[in-house]
């Protein structure tokens, strides 16, 4: 069955079943851009076309299965099941600001080994499509319609590595700014990855007003080899070269996450290390506080007076730094906790089982 993100298949629907282009375009608007449930879109066309359509194309790749909302903040974790039977998990973040961030998934798992992520201790990459992807989105927006809000931004930043799944991710983003789609502005996308540099310069290349956001967490090669196991592949001087280019070909800065470690990358050393390592480049480093996981009880957070420390210094050389708390920790829904704690709780349900016999799916 197509998907109603397949405009060439959906026209040759159309065509078959004969009713006006204009009528699919309203359709589309009210499903895109009003963020209107596909049964109420539907109705800009007359019957029988609407049942037609309705029967031939496939408005939602994802079914929500269940909804959390936070009580201490404005996060809500939206735990998505894929068709296969696999758990994802989105999160909406409503800022103080009033404006309204989505951060998505862009694989069930993740194939990075990050010591401290909770996703990459499932320990399996499987990549989601690009329709996938963007129904976060739809629901998302449609969850949001009643509170008369809607996603600004929207942030690769959930579960998986999105340049591990570059190929959809490249067609979810093609979906998400094409004007017959979502229509979003380039620049309210974020993507945040591990480091994989040729993919962070082709992204740049093909699209300049996206942000970039690299997950560094340590500019001491043996530190983020430790914590990091993708480190070993890509170095920290190639990943240097990379957001040189980066720069180069956007021209705008590019985020620098980095998660303080008690004793692993929060010494004075350690923000000497990255101040020099991001010496002439324009960045912005994201300070993010760690959320334990159970996975990894040999590591701590920085206490508050180290984090105050590491920034100060980081300051005090001229550099751009935002510490960011995350949202949603009494719903798990904070970085690294994503979907892992489902998973858990289904330990031994057949699709759990099914998760761990495939091998990751294009993973590079
Ligand atoms: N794979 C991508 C995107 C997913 S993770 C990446 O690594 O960037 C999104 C962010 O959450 C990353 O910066 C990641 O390092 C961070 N993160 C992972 N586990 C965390 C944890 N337990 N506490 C705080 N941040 C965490």
């Amino acid at each position: 069955m197509p998907s109603i993100h397949d405009l060439a298949a959906i026209e040759l629907v159309r065509r078959r079943l004969k009713f006006d282009r204009y009528r699919l375009r309203q359709v589309r608007n009210a499903f895109y851009k009003k963020y209107l449930p596909a049964a109420v879109a539907l109705e800009e066309i007359a019957e029988p076309h609407r049942t037609a359509l309705a029967a031939e194309v496939e408005f939602h790749a994802l079914t929500l299965e269940s909804r959390h909302d936070s009580r201490i903040d404005g996060a809500t974790k939206l735990i998505f099941r894929t068709s296969a039977g696999l758990l994802i998990e989105s999160v909406i973040l409503r800022l103080t600001t009033g404006r309204t961030t989505l951060c998505v998934s862009t694989q069930v798992g993740c194939a990075a080994h990050c010591d401290f992520c909770a996703t990459g201790k499932m320990g399996i990459a499987r990549n989601l499509s690009a329709a996938e992807i963007v129904d976060q989105l739809v629901q998302a927006n449609q969850l949001l319609a009643a509170e008369s809000r809607s996603v600004r931004n929207l942030v690769f930043m959930g579960m998986g590595e999105p340049f591990h799944n570059e190929e959809q991710l490249e067609a979810s983003i093609q979906l998400l700014i094409d004007p017959a789609c979502f229509h979003l502005n380039p620049r309210r996308l974020l993507i945040s990855t591990v480091g994989i540099p040729e993919a962070m310069t082709r992204m740049a290349q093909r699209h300049p007003q996206v942000r970039l956001a690299l997950s560094l967490h340590s500019a001491r090669q043996d530190v983020r080899r430790q914590i990091m196991p993708i480190a070993e592949r890509y170095p920290l001087e190639v990943l240097r070269q990379a957001l040189v280019e980066v720069f180069a070909l956007q021209g705008h800065e590019v985020m620098i996450e980095y998660l303080l470690l008690a004793d692993v990358n929060d010494q004075s050393d350690d923000a000497a290390a990255l101040i020099d390592y991001v010496r002439d480049i324009p960045v912005h480093i994201n300070l993010i506080p760690y959320n334990p996981i159970a996975e990894a009880p040999h590591l701590r957070g920085s206490d508050r007076p180290r984090r105050e420390a590491f920034s100060a210094q980081l300051k005090a050389a001229g550099l751009a730094v935002t510490t960011r708390y995350s949202l949603g920790a009494d719903i798990a829904a904070a970085c690294g906790q994503l979907v892992r704690q489902e998973h858990r709780k289904n330990a031994g349900a057949a699709r759990v089982v099914t998760l761990k016999s495939n091998p990751p799916a294009n993973v590079s």
